[in-house]
């Protein structure tokens, strides 16, 4: 373990992007985001996590996927092999962290998405492990450590006037070994108080929720008047899905000019009523009560039917944002989740 004082921080900053692309959240008109660093800028550390999910680093809201060009012979432009920059993501939640784990499993699964897997092997994650969860902070119902982020490269411990760095993975190691300059070896004081911190964060839930039996509950569900009387309230806005980071349903748009033609993926979300529109016209998802179903249907019962985990972190950004109030967290305990009332 490491230790770096936080009124280092800057120098420490400094030293990791001159080895890679480095992102860090910082506040802007209220909303903190990650934000490319440079010099001078506040890294925000005591917020939660951030507004746009960092799932935007390796599947961005907007991509060109290939440019063509029609001569006498197709010429195409191939943008996957330019992707993945080496980028190093500082500051990144638990829950966020986890939320890779479930992206990996639709993107790195055969045939992998090339763009996606270049972006993930060139990306050093660190994370930082939280220590006071808000209200709608839930992940511990997923059985997500939230002070230390397993699926992290580098742990990063705030431990009051220092930050403490492990490095979990080799990509974790080679970065720590690059700044080891600016590093002190942690001594047993500074690896008492992380346990310290680590071990408070389970008492400062404030919310839990139960999943047991939660995914064999909704299956008998499909055609329960509950989700009548939900979808009245959701206005379709899609802020549930993009604001997700979990949630990675895209779009392929093609823009074609003369002999010359783009395509393009973005995000898309299962809220918006032409998700599922045919080209005929028939919409298999008619109204919203069907959209705002398949939400938390994929999330509880068909996202663990196929991959084994739910398609959720308990990150509480839903909770936080929808306009109507419609969320997860009132999903699973009218399906029979309950509240464990911490
Ligand atoms: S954020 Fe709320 S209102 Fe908007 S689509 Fe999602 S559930 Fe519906
Ligand atoms: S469903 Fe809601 S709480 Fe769960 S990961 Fe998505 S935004 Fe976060």
């Amino acid at each position: 373990m490491k230790r770096i004082a936080k009124a280092n921080l800057a120098e420490l900053l400094s030293a990791m992007a001159a080895e890679a692309k480095l992102y860090v959240p910082a506040e802007s008109d209220g909303i903190v985001n990650f934000v490319s660093w440079q010099e001078g800028l506040a890294v925000e550390l005591a917020a939660l996590n951030v507004l746009v999910p960092p799932k935007k680093f390796f599947y961005p809201q907007t991509e060109t996927v290939l440019k063509y060009e029609m001569g006498e012979d197709l010429q195409i432009e191939d943008f996957a092999c330019k992707a993945g920059e080496k980028a190093i993501l500082f500051a990144v939640r638990p829950c966020d962290v986890s939320s890779f784990a479930m992206m990996d499993k639709v993107y790195l699964e055969e045939p992998p998405d090339e763009a996606y897997r270049r972006r993930r092997e060139n990306t050093t994650v660190i994370a930082l492990g939280c220590t006071e969860p808000d209200e709608a902070c839930f992940c511990q119902s997923f059985d997500i450590d939230a002070a230390k982020a397993p699926g992290a490269d580098v742990l990063a411990v705030d431990t009051g006037e220092e930050l403490a760095l492990v490095a979990q993975t080799e990509k974790g190691e080679e970065l720590i070994s690059a700044l080891n300059g600016l590093l002190s070896e942690a001594t047993s004081g500074d690896e008492n108080k992380v346990k310290d911190e680590q071990e408070k964060i389970a008492d400062r839930y404030v919310t839990s929720v139960s999943l047991r039996g939660i995914k064999e509950r909704l299956a008998g569900m499909f055609a329960a008047d509950y989700w009548e009387r939900l979808y009245k309230r959701c206005i379709g806005c899609g802020t549930c899905t993009f604001l997700c980071p979990t949630c990675h349903c895209f779009d392929l748009q093609e823009y074609a000019a003369g002999n010359c033609g783009e395509r393009i993926r973005c995000w898309d979300a299962c809220m918006f009523a032409d998700f599922t529109q045919m080209a005929g016209g028939h919409n298999p998802r008619p109204s919203q009560k069907e959209r705002v179903r398949q939400r938390f249907m994929h999330k509880l019962n068909y996202f663990p039917q196929q991959h084994g985990d739910y398609a959720c972190v308990g990150c509480g950004r839903c909770v936080r944002k929808c306009p109507v109030n419609l969320d997860i967290l009132e999903v699973i305990r009218e399906a029979g989740g309950g509240t464990d009332g911490l």
